[in-house]
């Protein structure tokens, strides 16, 4: 395991997130970080975040959806990502499987017009998430090759097989501790409310477990890059 020098980055940076939460779990240290040495950050969140409290009377998928993403532009603000520099495609959370499509690929390529990204976080090739495990696919089949794509794992500790690790051949492994920037990332997760209890009337929705956000604020952030670089 290697120390990563976020100085050592080319910008502009890019951190793409599957659903509103996993960029603050996954990058938030990171993310603090970098705006604090002054470095351009953008964020672009791929799903509409709807699909979390599926029973919930009082938080139908629309009204979910909105205040998830001003959940998510919330969190990105503490991390010093103004939500100027955000871009959300509002595709379908918990079925980004089944639109990894020209139309979404161009959706990706239209929001990096805006920002040609130097760097690149997105989700591990392998992260126990299917819509995590798309945004890989979908992510590949458009980032330029002089693009750095560094992969982050949300659920990898938590729910990972020994298959879903990555193989010692296949990536190196770089970390960032989260260190001084523990108190802007524990605030950054604090603000998406919807995955922290906030809603009781879906008793099968999703929260947090205090156990996950524990680990994700102890660190260090994991964050891996290809030996082959990439390309696909
Ligand atoms: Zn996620």
């Amino acid at each position: 395991m290697t120390p990563l020098d976020p100085l050592a980055l080319s910008g502009p940076l890019w951190v793409v997130a599957p659903h509103p939460d996993d960029e603050a779990l996954g990058c938030g240290a990171l993310l603090a970080a970098l705006a604090e040495a002054g470095r351009e950050v953008w964020a672009l969140l791929l799903t509409d975040g709807g699909f979390s409290h599926p029973a919930s009377k009082a938080y139908p998928r629309p009204r979910l959806s909105a205040v998830r993403l001003a959940e998510w532009r919330e969190g990105l603000s503490v991390l010093g990502v103004p939500p100027a520099r955000t871009v959300a495609l509002g595709l379908p959370d918990g079925a980004l499987g089944e639109h990894l499509t020209a139309a979404a690929r161009a959706q990706v390529r239209q929001a990096f017009a805006q920002a040609r990204p130097g760097t690149v976080l997105l989700p591990w090739e392998r992260d126990p998430h299917p819509d995590h495990r798309a945004a890989w696919h979908l992510l590949r089949g458009v980032l330029p090759s002089d693009t750095l794509a560094l992969e982050y794992a949300v659920w990898l500790p938590e729910r990972g097989a020994d298959a879903d690790w990555p193989r010692p051949d296949e990536v190196e492994e770089l970390t960032f501790a989260v260190g001084d920037w523990r108190d802007a990332k524990a605030r950054a997760i604090a603000s998406h409310r919807t995955q922290l209890g906030l809603i009781a009337d879906d008793p099968d929705g999703f929260v947090l477990a205090p156990e996950m956000v524990a680990r994700a604020l102890a660190g260090p952030e994991r964050y891996f890059r290809r030996f082959d670089g990439g390309a696909s």
